[in-house]
């Protein structure tokens, strides 16, 4: 059989790009992924007790583009959700991103009001401030603030998450989660942020039910039955994988996951709670409070952070450091070679710490930029 196109992996990148291709280009793609599964790592699925869970790890959709919004708009409706986290600081449950409500709730009154007084006049009102910057901070009072946050919100949650210190990755990664001087206590500030309403799982089956698309689960590109063709292909996998290593091992961080079901309405005040400096976990996600279900018990996410151990579990995360960097770039010089049959996009071919709407963007973008131009030869 041949295809206009192979696509490798039925995440977000590769199911944005076979549906823009099926329907915009109305070619033929076929879809495989090794997993038994589409959505990738945005699956969910219902638990033996009915409960909606995710099932690698909780993904909350946020985005600030019209663009990515409205395209997945035409595969599923929302569930509005906004996302909120909390800490477990000093005995107290404290909302994270730290921000000015967290200030008042670890510092006395008189303490409290006058080191928000100086971060407003520093800052600004509704200012993020990365912990890395605020550390370097000249004011002794503003240093010793940022010192106590360090301590007690990234060191150990940041040691168990990558077994790396905060200053030995990307400044990128601590500056997702900023100190936030606010009273907004929401984990995102973008303008949309829903879960969709039938699950993640129903809207890739949406987005990929299209008569040009044939899907193949449980099929492994490096073990691809005979007499499959294609023209040029998409691959969404890990990309020192696809060159076998030749440049070496891409560090990746893995994670293992628990899922307890509680038999109670409700377990935890919010989505999450986090665990910076006790338990071996990173932290803990409730599931009905994103997908807003009504069902009796409840089922949680607990998240132990794992080396990645090729073949024995998941490359989650890419590693944003100098030391992957290097090797990262030998490899981009590989995908440029091969930029006239194939497309490397997603989290894991571009090595990029992505969340699913930054996925979504590129996909369109690199659809528009370069299947039309390959289509044109
Ligand atoms: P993936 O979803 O990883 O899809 C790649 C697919 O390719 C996989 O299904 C894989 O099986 C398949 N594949 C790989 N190699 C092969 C091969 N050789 N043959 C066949 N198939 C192959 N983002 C957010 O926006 N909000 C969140 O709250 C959020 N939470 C997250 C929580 C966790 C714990 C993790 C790990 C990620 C989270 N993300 C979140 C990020 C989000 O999961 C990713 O941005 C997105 O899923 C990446 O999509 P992708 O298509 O690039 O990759
Ligand atoms: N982080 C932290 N303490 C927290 C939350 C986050 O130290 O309470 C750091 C940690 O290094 C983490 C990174 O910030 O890996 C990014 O956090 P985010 O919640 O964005 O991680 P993700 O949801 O992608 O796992």
């Amino acid at each position: 059989m041949t295809f206009d196109w192979l696509i490798v992996g039925a995440g977000y990148a590769g199911s944005v790009m076979a549906e823009r291709i099926a329907s915009v280009r109305n070619q033929s793609v076929l879809l495989i992924d090794r997993r038994d599964h589409i959505a990738g790592n945005a699956f969910d699925t219902l638990d033996p007790h009915g409960v909606l869970i995710h099932r690698y790890g909780p993904h909350v959709f946020h985005t600030n583009s019209v663009r990515v919004w409205d395209y997945l708009s035409q595969f599923t409706e929302w569930r509005p959700y906004q996302h909120r986290a909390l800490g477990l600081v000093d005995g107290q449950l404290i909302p994270v991103p730290f921000n000015l409500q967290s200030l008042r709730q670890l510092w006395p009154p008189d303490a409290a009001a006058a080191l928000q007084a100086r971060l407003i006049a520093e800052y600004g009102m509704d200012v993020k401030v990365p912990i890395l910057r605020m550390l370097e901070h000249p004011d002794p009072e503003i240093q010793h603030l940022a010192r106590f946050i360090y301590d007690n919100v990234f060191a150990g949650y940041t040691r168990k998450q990558w077994d790396l210190e905060p200053r030995q990755l990307d400044p990128s990664v601590m500056a997702r989660v900023p100190v936030h001087v606010s009273e907004d206590d929401r984990y995102f500030q973008d303008r949309f942020q829903a879960l969709p309403r039938d699950g993640y799982t129903a809207m890739f089956q949406r987005m990929l039910s299209h008569p040009n698309i044939q899907l193949r689960l449980n099929t492994d590109y490096r073990a691809l039955p005979p007499g499959l063709e294609w023209r040029r292909m998409v691959y969404t996998g890990p990309v020192d994988e696809f060159f076998e290593h030749r440049h070496g091992r891409l560090p990746y961080r893995s994670l293992r996951f628990e899922f307890p079901h509680v038999p109670a309405a409700q377990h935890q005040p919010c989505g999450q709670v986090n665990y910076p400096n006790t338990e071996l976990f990173t932290r803990v996600s409730e599931f009905k409070h994103m997908t807003g279900q009504e069902i009796a018990g409840t089922t949680l996410a607990v998240e132990y952070p794992q080396p990645h151990e090729p073949g024995c579990n998941e490359p989650y995360y890419p590693v944003p450091r100098p030391e992957s960097a290097v090797i990262h770039e030998k490899y981009q010089a590989e995908v440029a070679a091969l930029s006239g049959t194939t497309i490397f996009i997603g989290r894991l071919a571009d090595y990029r710490y992505y969340n699913m709407d930054q996925v979504v963007a590129r996909a369109l973008k690199v659809f528009e930029d370069s299947v039309e131009p390959l289509d044109r030869d």
